[in-house]
């Protein structure tokens, strides 16, 4: 299922700038904040009204340009566009280069229970990220925590998420997921496939992008320092 748009949650325009092709790392973080109210059986409303206040207080208290991250995971089972597919404010060391999936609660403290729809969720949307040329098949996936914030070290994603990683990181063949069906699997493998396919020719050729393709990664470098969302703080 796509992620339903940004308009559905705000009418102001996303922050950051877009990122130039497909991206080979995608961090997954929680917003350690309140879940929505009802958990699994949040109305659309109580969610809205939770990204909202997110980004409210992203953009007043913390001063980034918007909501940091670019995808949101709600225990509902919904998933929402924040600033989709552009520069972020979630992880330090890489928000020029990086996509961020978020999902909407502490994992901490929140029954395990009410993260099982994101991680479903996350799956699912990575392979739906591959299949719109937003990630490298080959995408690296970590928490938060694998790279630590600005300050220091950071719980993000909360254990109750972090301890999940690996099932939405598995291959398709090892989903226990009933609705993972052959169809699924067979769209997974033709899009690993395809990663021989010169993606690269999707993105537009700077002096940074040309530096990752000689140092065979993507990273934070100088070159993103004129970004206004590395001048962002991680969440
Ligand atoms: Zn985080």
């Amino acid at each position: 299922m796509k992620p339903l748009a940004r308009s559905s949650w705000t009418s102001t325009a996303p922050g950051g700038v877009p990122l130039a092709g497909p991206v080979s790392d995608l961090f997954i973080h929680h917003t350690a904040g309140a879940m929505p109210l009802g958990g699994v059986n949040a109305s659309k409303d109580v969610e809205v009204a939770t990204i909202r206040a997110t980004r409210e207080d992203h953009v007043n208290n913390r001063g980034f340009s918007d909501i940091a991250y670019c995808y949101g995971f709600m225990p509902s089972g919904r998933v929402y566009e924040l600033r989709g597919h552009r520069t972020g404010g979630h992880t330090f060391c890489c928000n020029g280069v990086s996509i961020a999936f978020v999902f909407f609660g502490s994992s901490d403290v929140v029954d395990s229970s009410c993260v099982e729809n994101a991680v479903r969720m996350m799956h699912e949307e990575r392979l739906r990220q591959v299949e719109i040329g937003n990630l490298t098949a080959s995408h690296r996936l970590r928490g938060h925590r694998d790279v630590g914030g600005e300050s220091g070290p950071t719980a993000c994603p909360g254990d109750a998420l972090y301890t999940r990683l690996a099932e939405i990181e598995k291959g398709v063949e090892d989903m226990g997921f009933a609705e993972y069906s052959e169809a699924y699997a067979e769209r997974w493998n033709k899009l690993v496939a395809g990663e021989a396919r010169p993606r690269v020719e999707k993105i537009p050729v700077t002096s940074s992008t040309r530096r990752d393709a000689a140092l065979g990664r993507r990273q934070a470098d100088v070159d993103f320092v004129t970004l206004k969302a590395l001048r962002e703080r991680p969440s």
